[in-house]
């Protein structure tokens, strides 16, 4: 394997006698744009204030490119930071924001104009060079962020919940842009959020955290399809979670709320007459008669949100409940509420989990 570009080995971070974060390793390659996902209080911004430099971790090393720069100063560090709000200087124009990091690397005056324009070409601001902050949206103020990040040409790019003060269409746009501009660049990128939707979206790989400790560490789609832990199937998406009974072990059946069903397989150790949770995506659920799936159930729909392209219906079984989204076709209305419906279940799609 190839040597990872930012390495966190066994990180421990204490506040006082509280440890924070737990001995974290994770290792980066060159270019990737990864997310530290993970509820308030879990320990993301901690780590990206370790890797640039602003907190000391307690035991353990960071290592770029070979080098380890555990005791080195943030500026030492040629890295780049965007924070959640807009922490431009508010007494200098755009231009001066911008420039400020090459000022203070020393880089002469024409090379900073020449890299000032290079920057706001980049970030679609050409032209607002002389603005104030005051006269700018919080998106463009955020983009303003990102250039005077990227102004001194670092070699990472560390994002700490950027995008977290803006209304959501401009969210998702502003996103779009951010990633496409890390491609052009193709700087190595850790970008902080709670927002499960936002790492999905953006992020080559994500870090799932809880409370200090590293669940999962995948691309989107095995963290989403293949969580490893309830905790991520939780966090990362909707999750379905079903309590039933095993009525007869050998044979793989359980009882749900009264009916029964075949499951593709049970934990080796399960013995009959014991409850087990059955969790699943929405999506694993289908309405109307198996059409290849193997459990069909009936139920009453209990909730119906119109979405737009979907329509998600909550399906109660009795004590337990499914949700499960259909796709909106305009020559068919769906179900109606209290409507007595079937609903269908992939075995496979179960998802058993500690
Ligand atoms: P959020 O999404 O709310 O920003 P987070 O995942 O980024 O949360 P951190 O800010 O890294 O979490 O905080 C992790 C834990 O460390 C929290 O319990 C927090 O209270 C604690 N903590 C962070 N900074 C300090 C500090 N300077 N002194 C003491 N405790 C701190």
């Amino acid at each position: 394997m190839a040597t990872p570009f930012l390495s966190i080995e066994n990180i421990v971070k204490k506040f006082g006698e509280n440890t924070v974060i737990h001995g974290v390793d994770l290792a980066f390659d060159k270019g990737e744009f990864i997310s530290l996902l993970g509820p308030s209080g879990c320990g993301k911004t901690t780590i990206l204030r370790m890797i640039a430099g602003f907190e000391r971790p307690t035991t353990g090393r960071i290592v770029v490119d070979g080098k380890d720069i555990t005791d080195l100063n943030p500026n030492q560090r040629q890295i780049g930071m965007v924070f959640q709000a807009y922490a431009l200087f508010p007494n200098m124009n755009v231009a001066d924001n911008v420039a400020f990091g090459l000022k203070v690397a020393g880089v002469g005056k024409e090379e900073r104009q020449s890299r000032v324009a290079e920057m706001l070409k980049l970030i679609g601001l050409s032209g607002f060079d002389k603005r104030f902050p005051f006269e700018l949206s919080g998106g463009q103020q955020q983009r303003v962020a990102l250039a005077r990040a990227l102004a001194p040409r670092p070699r990472m790019l560390l994002l700490d919940e950027p995008l977290s003060a803006l209304d959501a269409k401009i969210r998702v746009s502003l996103r779009q842009e951010i990633r496409a501009i890390q491609r052009d660049l193709g700087i190595t990128t850790v970008f902080v959020t709670h927002d499960q939707e936002e790492a999905l979206s953006i992020s080559d790989r994500i870090v799932v955290l809880n409370a200090g400790h590293v669940e999962q560490v995948g691309a989107p789609f095995e963290i989403y399809n293949r969580p490893q832990t309830k905790f991520v199937a939780q966090f990362v998406g909707t999750l379905n979670t079903i309590e039933a009974t095993v009525t007869d072990a050998a044979a793989r059946r359980v009882s749900i709320d009264g009916q029964s069903a075949v499951l593709a397989s049970l934990p080796p150790d399960i013995a009959t007459n014991s409850a087990i949770s059955l969790t699943l995506r929405p999506e694993a659920v289908t309405l109307g008669k198996p059409n290849g799936q193997d459990i069909e159930l009936e139920g009453t729909v209990s909730e119906v949100h119109f979405l737009g392209s979907v329509i998600r219906l909550r399906v109660d079984l009795g004590k337990n409940s499914v949700s499960l989204d259909t796709f909106n076709d305009k020559h068919t209305p769906p179900p109606a509420l209290n409507e007595r419906v079937k609903v269908a279940i992939n075995s496979d799609d179960i998802l058993l989990l500690n």
